[in-house]
């Protein structure tokens, strides 16, 4: 059996998997097995922020593992490679949140906020918008905004409401005196890419302050660079009282972390959160080789640069197919193209495979763009001259 039988015979499938089994990656370039190239567009959602097999991300992985991977009884001692984690994240986060703690995963960051908010406020109800995505977990498919992901289980988290992203009136309308925390992502990526309003978030961020009300800000697949600033918060002038982040954070190793306001940080107590794996010295090791590189290399400028580069082509392919093409929208190197009806975004998605071009195809008419930070911009004006042509051939 080759590598796709054996795990169509053996692996759970909860999705429809695209028949390429990628042995090997450099920079935003992989292989398949049987020596194929393609260019990807994906990063892994949003994950592998370097590319494939940075060195840097390589040589913290054997460093690191060569010396401890783990800890004698986990977080209750301490590691340098923690502690060096921490220094490289407060240097990147707002002042007033440099306080933090780690997990594996963007759902367990996601999970953990949630459970903290209710503890901290006293109070039940977590508000969430409509088209959000905020994990698997039992607590964050609850919370995230899509039936379809969250319907067919039927036992779900209780106390958990949704509203119209970007409508301040809906969200009035949702807020009570049982309301313990509003959790948002600024920019809605796995929804669609979908960008807040500013007149929005400086509402909720208001309405939260008035009430008591804490501010989940879920910058999962936004942090880190991904749409310029090293994160979106900056930019809306919003410091939530909790920050979850991972994808990006360790360029592909499973990592993610919490960081909360000074106050937070006060409220929590011995046993509130915990984790065998949370702050183990290899994940953080590998998370403070990146953080230092993005800062080191500045690596927003290569985004923001390549934004324009990205924004000028799309819009020029809409202006070109305006009956194929609905609409474009994005920030920094994350993008959606939405096409006006499902058939032509599932063949522009498959002949962009055919010409080594992978891309991520979304709720059926949407096609994301999330190349590795590292990407080049002759990469960039190479893979969008594919989907153009692909798009032009659809005629
Ligand atoms: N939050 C956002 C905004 C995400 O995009 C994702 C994953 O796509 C998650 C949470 C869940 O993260 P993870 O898959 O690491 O659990």
């Amino acid at each position: 059996m080759n590598t796709i039988e054996i795990e169509d015979t053996y692996l759970v499938n909860f999705c429809e998997k695209v028949p390429l089994s990628i042995d090997r990656g450099i920079g935003s370039k992989v292989w398949d097995e049987s020596g194929n190239e393609y260019l990807d567009f994906t990063s892994g959602w949003a994950v592998t922020s370097l590319g494939y097999s940075h060195p840097v991300i390589t040589a913290a992985i054997v460093q690191q593992s060569q010396k401890i991977m783990h800890n004698p009884n986990s977080s209750l001692t301490y590691s340098p490679s923690r502690a060096k984690l921490l220094l490289e994240l407060v240097k990147i986060l707002p002042e007033g949140m440099g306080k933090m703690f780690f997990v594996n995963s963007g759902a367990e960051a996601n999970d953990a906020a949630m459970k903290l908010a209710r503890k901290i406020t006293g109070r039940k109800k977590i508000l969430s918008a409509l088209k959000s995505f905020h994990g698997r977990t039992l607590a964050t498919v609850s919370a995230t905004g899509q039936a379809i992901q969250r319907d067919r289980f039927n036992v779900l988290v209780s106390d958990i409401e949704f509203f119209n992203y970007n409508d301040i009136d809906n969200f009035s309308e949702c807020i009570d005196n049982d309301t313990a925390a509003v959790m948002i992502e600024l920019i809605q990526g796995e929804g669609g890419v979908n960008v807040a309003k500013r007149e929005f978030v400086d509402f909720v961020v208001s309405i939260c302050k008035q009430k008591g009300i804490l501010l989940i800000v879920d910058e999962i697949q936004t942090g880190f660079y991904r749409t310029g600033p090293a994160f979106l918060i900056e930019e809306f002038g919003v410091k939530p009282d909790f920050l979850t982040m991972a994808k990006g954070i360790a360029g592909g190793f499973p990592f993610g972390a919490v960081a909360v306001k000074s106050e937070i940080a006060e409220k929590i107590e011995q046993g509130d959160h915990g984790g065998t794996y949370n702050g183990n010295p290899l994940g953080c090791a590998v998370a403070a080789a990146v953080i230092n590189y993005m800062v080191d290399t500045d690596i927003g400028s290569n985004v923001r640069q390549n934004e324009m580069t990205i924004c000028t082509m799309l819009k020029e392919c809409m202006a070109e197919y305006p009956e194929v093409i609905k609409d474009v929208r994005g920030k920094g190197l994350l993008w959606a193209l939405e096409f006006s009806n499902e058939q032509y975004a599932s063949e522009v998605f498959m002949i962009t495979q055919k010409k080594g071009l992978l891309l991520n195809l979304k709720h059926g008419t949407i096609i994301r763009i999330f190349p590795a930070l590292t990407v080049s911009t002759e990469e960039i004006i190479n893979g969008i001259n594919i989907i153009k042509k692909a798009v032009g051939s659809l005629r």
